[in-house]
């Protein structure tokens, strides 16, 4: 009851990338790359491990962002011409390469982490990739057309790095989804249906994690005027309820999101967001204990796993490591309360 997890990424250590920020420049190139990423991951696979995280990741720590790190591996994408296009429903701007032929998967993508992971822990295993939703929203299209359809071919490309990594020992696959609650109707119309392509005969759990994005200031901005619920997550609970996704990773922790609206995704597995990204205060275990108890209101207890609001890659790795140590001691805490 109450493992723990991550969301996905964890802040890289300064001579693998520059701190304390998004798309982080690498310090190294070529096999020093490949070397500095291996330890990096070795390193944030030990750390978890000693703040009591349960179910592992790879920190995220071989690719430079959640979704660029999938797309560099996909041909049928120019990355030379970029375009500036309005993304999340216009609420930033991003310079994003264009898709221009048939999308095809370049080889695997995450089995180089993924394998080295596994073999240097007996935790459960996560590896994270973005969702086709999201992925189609942080491109350019210039030869599908409909987003549907480009969904849906991501969709056929991430099958195969998912299925990949289920026979690399990974115990969950995630498809990070933050483009889930800005389009709604999407969700319901082909988004949900984009996901199941994806997990089409992955032999291990999936899951979907969603969100209100990153502690950068577009996403602070945002939140200030969604009002004083987020009721967002109500119009596509439902539809993930019904899914064959096993897992749903929600923010909880200083969103304002209520909590009653757990009770919308009856019969999933939920990664309970206790731990805030978007601020550097490190919350105590009570804290976390708490907002534990708050979700157990609505959730059954043996359903609910405990994890982090969202992907840490842009903390200092002190702060992000100490709010990990809350987390585990907090998951402690709750057990024993409502054990
Ligand atoms: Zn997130």
């Amino acid at each position: 009851m109450f493992d723990t997890t991550v969301a996905g990424s964890l802040p890289k250590p300064v001579w693998l990338a520059e701190p304390d920020r998004l798309w982080a420049p690498w310090r190294l190139d070529g096999a020093e790359l490949d070397a500095a990423k291996r330890d990096a991951t070795l390193l944030a696979l030990k750390l978890q491990e000693d703040c009591g995280i349960d179910m592992v990741t790879d920190g995220e720590q071989s690719r430079q962002h959640f979704v660029h790190g999938f797309v560099e591996f996909v041909d049928g994408i120019d990355f030379e011409h970029k375009v500036e296009m309005g993304i999340r429903a216009d609420r930033y701007k991003a310079s994003v390469p264009q898709v221009t032929g048939e999308l095809r998967l370049r080889g695997r993508v995450h089995e180089t982490e993924a394998r080295l992971a596994r073999a240097h822990t007996g935790r459960k295993l996560k590896i994270t990739l973005p969702g086709p939703m999201t992925l189609v929203d942080t491109v350019a299209d210039a030869h599908y057309g409909d987003r549907a359809e480009m969904a849906m071919a991501f969709a056929v490309l991430l099958n195969a790095e998912a299925r990949g990594l289920a026979a690399d020992g990974a115990d969950v696959v995630q498809f990070d989804e933050p483009a889930f609650n800005v389009y709604m109707a999407d969700v319901r119309d082909w988004g949900i249906e984009a996901l199941h392509r994806a997990i089409e005969g992955v032999g291990c759990t999936t899951a979907v994690h969603i969100c209100y994005g990153y502690g950068i200031k577009a996403n602070a901005d945002w939140k200030a005027t969604l009002g004083s619920e987020w009721r967002q997550y109500e119009e596509i609970f439902p539809a993930l309820a019904s899914s064959r996704i096993d897992q749903v990773s929600v923010e909880c922790r200083n969103s304002r999101v209520p909590l009653s609206l757990l009770s919308l995704l009856e019969g999933k597995d939920i990664q309970v967001g206790a731990i805030d990204v978007a601020s550097d205060e490190v919350e105590t275990p009570e804290q976390v204990a708490a907002v534990i108890a708050e979700a157990a209101r609505y959730v059954p207890r043996e359903k609910i796993i405990a994890s982090t609001n969202c992907g840490m890659a842009p903390m200092s790795r002190d702060v992000a490591y100490a709010k990990l140590a809350a987390l585990g001691q907090g998951a402690a805490l709750a057990r024993e309360r409502l054990g």
